[in-house]
């Protein structure tokens, strides 16, 4: 009953209006009104701990950001066939971030057009067109990025409808994948070889190249094996295709020790795809990649999006790296992130419906089992907890194919009290629930 009754109101008046297919949080939504630091506050004045916005990375209402847009727009707002300094300013700190040799730049509006540029970049410049994507994950929504995207818990049919340019690979889960242990990595590579043997000559002649997580965001942070990126993008390479990192979720500092996700593997990709953190909240992606890569997309003729890379949406981009960087976000990921997964790990000690905790820095993963024998997923009881952590004033959702994984991934400038609130009130409620 946390709700206030304009809330319910207000959700059939939603109902009524979104075409279907539109999923909200929670049975009974609370109406969210207002958002500060980690914390977002309903239309009755509850504040909750919010655990799942790494949109919004620099914590909600940034004056910084509040600021700059307000200016920008104040000053101008135009598409980036103007010349403008913003855009120029936004890219060059993007190829600055990235590997060395990585320093052509597409500004874009949202992960979905980013994976789907990319995966148009990957087409052109090897001249095939297809692609090795992973079982469980989550590119998008728009045709390209889609097609990519075989996660069951957002598309329970997802494995019933890939176009033919799609070459699923198994997705090496830790917990309740094929293979586990230290030579894991090395299992799945062999794998990955017979079945790139099993596509044929002509098949392996079609690879354009792989999208991958470097860390399996949907799947609630699950790292891969050691050395298995490495290997994915070594077996690609060889056979003439290229290397997309979609670091729309994982990237931007949030996992703490690392900037990007693919830093953790110890690899280095040919096309990176951000957004999400990137404009902590405002519609702003990027495609960073190889001048050569970039040149070949000449033969598409031209690229244009026109609010991409607009004046406001890059002096947000800037104010965003900014403040990243001034207040130690990063390494707050990291302080934080490894007390949070620590004193988890210390919940799982206790609760024998904890089968795992993934992730790292501030995206964290709770994997809930009904028995630790056979891993076998808890859904409706992670539905239940996610219910009763609300009332308890926190918002974490779960996620992965059987929905039993809940995903901790709040704004970076959690401070430690919050994350100990977070996990003391997940205690009570496990506790409360007899898990
Ligand atoms: N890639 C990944 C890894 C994502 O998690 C998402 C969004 N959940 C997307 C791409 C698509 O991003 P957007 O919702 O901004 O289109």
């Amino acid at each position: 009953a946390v709700a206030a009754p304009d809330a319910d109101a207000l959700l059939a008046r939603r109902d009524a209006s979104f075409a279907p297919v539109q999923e909200h949080y929670y049975a009974r939504p609370p109406q969210i009104e207002r958002g500060w630091r980690e914390h977002l506050i309903d239309t009755t004045a509850q504040v909750y701990v919010d655990g799942v916005n790494n949109v919004a990375t620099l914590g909600h209402s940034h004056p910084r950001l509040v600021e700059a847009a307000a200016r920008q727009w104040a000053l101008l707002n135009t598409n980036s066939r103007f010349h403008y300094a913003a855009a120029t300013e936004l890219s060059e700190r993007l190829a600055e971030l990235a590997p060395a040799g990585l320093d052509a730049v597409f500004l874009v509006n949202s992960g979905s057009e980013a994976v789907d540029l990319a995966l148009r970049l990957a087409f052109t410049a090897t001249g095939r067109s297809r692609i090795l994507a992973a079982r469980e994950a989550y590119h998008g929504w728009t045709i390209g990025s889609d097609a990519v995207s075989t996660s069951l818990g957002d598309n329970p049919r997802a494995l019933e409808s890939r176009p033919d340019w799609v070459e699923l690979i198994e997705a090496p889960n830790p917990l309740r994948g094929r293979h586990r242990g230290p030579d894991a990595g090395a299992a799945y590579l062999a794998d990955l070889d017979a079945q790139l043997e099993g596509l044929g000559a002509e098949g392996r002649a079609a690879l354009a190249g792989v999208i991958l997580e470097p860390i399996f965001g949907n799947g609630g942070g699950v790292l891969l094996p050691d050395g298995y990126l490495a290997g994915v993008y070594d077996r690609v390479r060889a056979l003439g295709g290229v290397c997309i990192a979609d670091e729309v979720q994982l990237g931007y500092g949030r996992l703490g020790r690392h900037f990007w996700g693919f830093e953790q593997q110890g690899a280095v990709p040919d096309i990176i795809t951000v957004a999400k953190a990137m404009g902590n909240g405002q519609p702003l992606g990027a495609v960073i990649t190889t001048q050569e890569i970039a040149a070949a997309f000449a033969a598409e003729g031209s690229f244009f999006s026109s609010a991409g890379g607009s004046p406001v949406s890059s002096r947000i981009g800037l104010a965003v790296l900014d403040v990243l960087r001034e207040e130690g976000l990063q390494e707050n990921a990291r302080l934080v992130g490894e007390a949070f997964k620590a004193a988890l790990e210390g919940l799982a000690t206790r609760h024998p419906s904890i089968g795992a905790v993934h992730g790292l820095g501030l995206y964290l993963g709770v994997e809930l089992v009904t028995d630790r024998a056979s891993f076998e997923p808890a859904t409706r009881l992670a539905d239940a907890v996610c219910e009763a952590l609300l009332e308890e004033g926190c918002v974490v959702q779960p996620t992965g194919d059987h929905k039993n994984v809940l995903k901790l991934k709040p704004p970076l400038c959690i401070t430690a009290e919050s994350a100990r609130f977070v996990t003391g009130c997940l205690d009570r409620v496990l506790t409360e629930l007899g898990a």
